[in-house]
């Protein structure tokens, strides 16, 4: 088979194009693809369909495609250009890349899988290609699979703040609950941060939720009952965020007892944060024996931490109405523990509990996208190197977003 002939394979080139000459520059180990058509030949008007002659070429243009055994390989074309009665003078559709694109479809969907492993710049290194090729490439797949995306609400929707970056800024997300896939990214955390999803919905499909897991944030509170119908029902608050702001109110006792302590030389409680704040399962036999030693010391910040172990067992009833009797005695003990940070988080609680207990109807929280926090995670740590949140929002829809990514003429299969 001679070159040309094996070119002619190239998925994407259907007649009317064929490989006209392939010509190999070992030089620089480029491969270059030279694809043009018959003469006569027809195009269709890439608005309407309408077949047309051929009103001139475009100069020629070169697309990146699959290396040839390490050889950088570009097609060369001429794209032709129709006359239409209706859409005036365009550019035809060629079938081996989208319009604008600078990469054949084929090379995509590889560069798709490549950055779906790796980060940019390693991704760029393994392609060969630029970093600001690589971004754009992504970008260009995250509005491909955002543009082809069914407007369908999810069923269960969870509303999360992240910190991105330095300087404290918050990015909204709104997740798929079910599917563990981000469905919007908004800025701020303010009311009108997971409003602006919701408007993108008919009332009819509003109705449709569920649930809505989110955390005991007024903003999203207030957005909740104003776009969701009868969102007082269907609105859980995250186990995870309440725990979290009752681990706070531990460290806060612990800072304020640690100083007092210090002012009489007494340093029991130094070095010991982290013993308090992590699931004791977690520590290690060394970091146990030393916590046994403090708490041995019985100091206050010893009844905030048995006071949050305790709070972790209200999710495990199965009922609304035991939950709740578990919930009284709490209550009664967190508010008569003379620790200030615990009873204001105990009265905070306490507003929520509503919308606490109805993770009993619901049974979900935000933590259940387990899996999904994890690779957020990873997109934000990887974010240090994305120069503006703009970039943070394409990498989380890009890893996140549950897109399909590739382009349309590419039936790809992805490995695994
Ligand atoms: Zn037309």
């Amino acid at each position: 088979m001679d070159s040309v002939e094996l070119y002619r394979q190239l998925p994407g080139l259907m007649p009317p194009w064929t490989v006209e000459r392939v010509e190999l520059d070992m030089a620089r180990q480029h491969v270059e693809v030279y694809v043009g058509h018959a003469a006569g030949q027809r195009f269709a008007c890439s608005e309407c369909g309408l077949e047309l002659g051929v009103y001139d070429h475009l100069a020629s243009r070169d697309w990146r495609h699959l290396d040839s055994c390490q050889f950088l390989t570009y097609l060369h074309a001429r794209p032709p250009r129709v006359s239409c009665p209706q859409h005036g003078v365009r550019q035809v559709n060629l079938p081996w890349a989208q319009a604008g694109s600078r990469f054949t479809s084929m090379f995509e969907a590889l560069a798709i899988d490549v950055l779906q492993a790796a980060n940019v710049k390693r991704a760029a290194a393994i392609l060969r290609i630029t970093w600001d090729e690589a971004w754009h490439l992504m970008e260009r797949a995250v509005l491909r699979g955002r543009a082809a995306k069914d407007e369908v609400i999810p069923q269960q929707i969870g509303i999360d703040e992240k910190a991105i970056a330095k300087g404290h800024r918050y990015m909204t997300l709104v997740c798929d609950l079910q599917e563990a896939s981000v469905q919007y990214i908004g800025e701020e955390r303010k009311q009108t941060s997971p409003e602006a999803y919701f408007d993108a919905f008919e009332r009819e499909q509003l109705e449709s939720i569920e649930a809505v897991s989110l955390d005991m944030w007024q903003p999203y509170i207030s957005a909740c009952r104003e776009k969701v119908p009868a969102a007082d029902t269907k609105m859980v608050f995250d186990r995870f965020h309440i725990m979290s702001h009752v681990v706070e109110a531990v460290d806060r006792v612990r800072k304020l007892e640690h100083k007092a302590l210090i002012r009489r030389g007494d340093n029991t409680l130094s070095k010991s944060k982290y013993l308090w704040l992590t699931n004791p399962s977690n520590l290690t036999d060394q970091a146990r024996q030393r916590f046994d030693e403090i708490k041995h010391a019985e100091p206050e910040t010893s009844r905030a931490w048995a006071l949050k172990e305790a709070l972790r067992e209200l999710w495990n009833y199965t009922s609304a109405a035991w939950a709740t009797k578990f919930w009284k005695r709490w209550y009664f003990w967190a508010i008569h523990s003379r620790l200030p940070p615990m009873i204001a988080a105990a009265r905070l609680i306490a507003r929520h509990l509503p919308n606490v207990l109805t993770y009993f109807t619901h049974r979900i929280r935000n933590a259940v996208a387990e899996g999904l926090n994890s690779r957020i995670a990873t997109v934000q740590k990887r974010a240090c190197g994305y120069r503006n949140r703009d970039h943070f929002k394409i990498a989380v829809y890009f890893h996140c977003g549950g897109l399909d990514l590739y382009t349309a003429h590419t039936t790809h299969t992805k490995a695994g």
